[in-house]
């Protein structure tokens, strides 16, 4: 079955739909059992998709959980309050004091900031490495290692990296390493890390799967080898969501495969636009060429989304500001997947980079291209650049 088809049909057993079109929102705290027995049965089931105590979850929960296997892959889906959440209930599932590990030098901020304060505190060292290191992160892993964590392409700068041979090196240790990777960008339908092997796929649903900028949501799906693992302990850090949240998460679902074209469109004929102008240094989109890993983003991704960053020749903090100030339709705004189109400059990069040096020396913006014309977009952009020009 094509992605496009599961994304219809995904979730939608009889079991959690009773019969309706979608999976209704089912609430709970107290599940109520009749007798002993009933109660013995739940117990020994709580783990499979039964109703055993609302921090488990409802038919709501089971829905999503089970249509995000069937769409992502993988053996089950662990739900949390948000993406960040997402990636420490993955971490702190697979990590204890003494071990080491390897995460992406170009991380979200808040992944960088987990691991610097409160792994660190708790013990766990990390090593941050060049997200183009490929093969050559056997180099860095040792005896302690436990998880190497990809976010590929990179938070701000776009850096594709060469997942297969980050999977290989791991493989190739001594020891069970647990290969991690934040899937945001690619959403579960334009990388598919199973065939690749990883073994947890972590995906900011507050972004394209919840799709319209009202929900906070975070999944991680494991393989075979770490679903236990991770669900016992995700329900020990006490990790659970709203149905209500979960319903429209489901609902975003739906649609992410016509969202996600028409973002890709929309993005890569803006894209192409700037990296025409002369007042523009180049284009950090993976699907043009001028983007650090552009070749692996050829090599293993079914499409590319919205989101990319481009770099303007020179500039300072009046330039920038005049360009952002007199947006139409780019709103200024932090967390992308939405709609709409957002806006922000970016600055202090290499505050946030420790294994790698940035090396442009422009001014860095990044964009999230919406649903709306992308000939509106460019009219805006035109202004803008014109607004950043006079000020130099
Ligand atoms: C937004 C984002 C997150 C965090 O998601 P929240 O739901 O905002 O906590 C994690 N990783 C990436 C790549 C993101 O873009």
């Amino acid at each position: 079955m094509k992605k496009s088809t599961k994304l219809v049909t995904a979730g939608r057993d009889k079991k959690w739909t009773q019969g309706l079109v979608n999976p209704p929102v089912t609430r709970a705290s107290t599940v109520v059992f009749d007798s002993v027995k009933e109660m013995k049965q739940a117990t020994a089931q709580r783990h499979n998709k039964t109703l055993f105590y609302g921090r488990r979850g409802t038919q709501t929960h089971f829905a999503f959980q089970e249509a995000m296997v069937e769409i992502e892959g993988g053996e089950g889906c662990a739900l949390y309050p948000c993406g960040t959440a997402a990636i420490s209930g993955a971490l702190l599932s697979f990590l204890k004091q003494g071990d080491h590990l390897l995460m992406v030098d170009t991380a979200y901020e808040p992944t960088r900031d987990l691991c610097d304060k409160l792994l660190k505190g708790y013990g766990i060292e990390t090593t941050y490495y060049d997200p183009m290191i490929g093969a050559g992160i056997s180099e860095l892993i040792q005896s302690n290692t436990k998880v190497i964590f990809l976010e590929s392409p990179g938070s701000l700068t776009m850096e594709v990296q060469d997942s297969p041979a980050i999977v290989a090196a791991a493989r190739a240790a001594e020891q069970d390493i647990v290969v991690m990777l934040d899937n945001t960008w690619a959403s579960p339908l334009n990388f598919s890390p199973f065939d690749f092997d990883i073994d947890i796929s972590i995906q900011a649903a507050t972004k394209y799967i919840v799709g319209h900028s009202d929900v906070m949501l975070g999944t991680a799906v494991a393989n075979k080898r770490c679903w236990d693992q991770l669900r016992e302990n995700s329900y020990l850090l006490g990790q659970c969501t709203s149905p209500d949240d979960i319903y429209l998460a489901m609902r975003g679902l739906r649609t992410l495969g016509v969202r996600l074209a028409q973002h890709q469109k929309n993005a890569l004929e803006v894209a192409k636009w700037l990296a025409e102008r002369d007042e523009v240094d180049h284009v950090r989109h993976p699907a043009l060429a001028s983007c650090p890993g552009h070749e692996f983003f050829q090599r293993d991704f079914q499409g590319s989304s919205g989101l990319f960053s481009f770099v303007m020749k020179g500039g300072n903090q009046q330039a920038l500001t005049a360009l952002l100030d007199g947006m139409q339709h780019f709103k200024m705004g932090f967390s992308w997947g939405g709609f709409e189109s957002l806006i922000m400059g970016v600055n202090g990069v290499d505050k946030l980079r420790t294994a790698t040096q940035w090396q442009a020396e422009g001014t860095l913006i990044r964009v999230h291209i919406g649903l709306e014309d992308p000939a509106d977009l460019i009219e805006d952009l035109a202004a803008g650049i014109a607004r950043f020009s006079q000020q130099l």
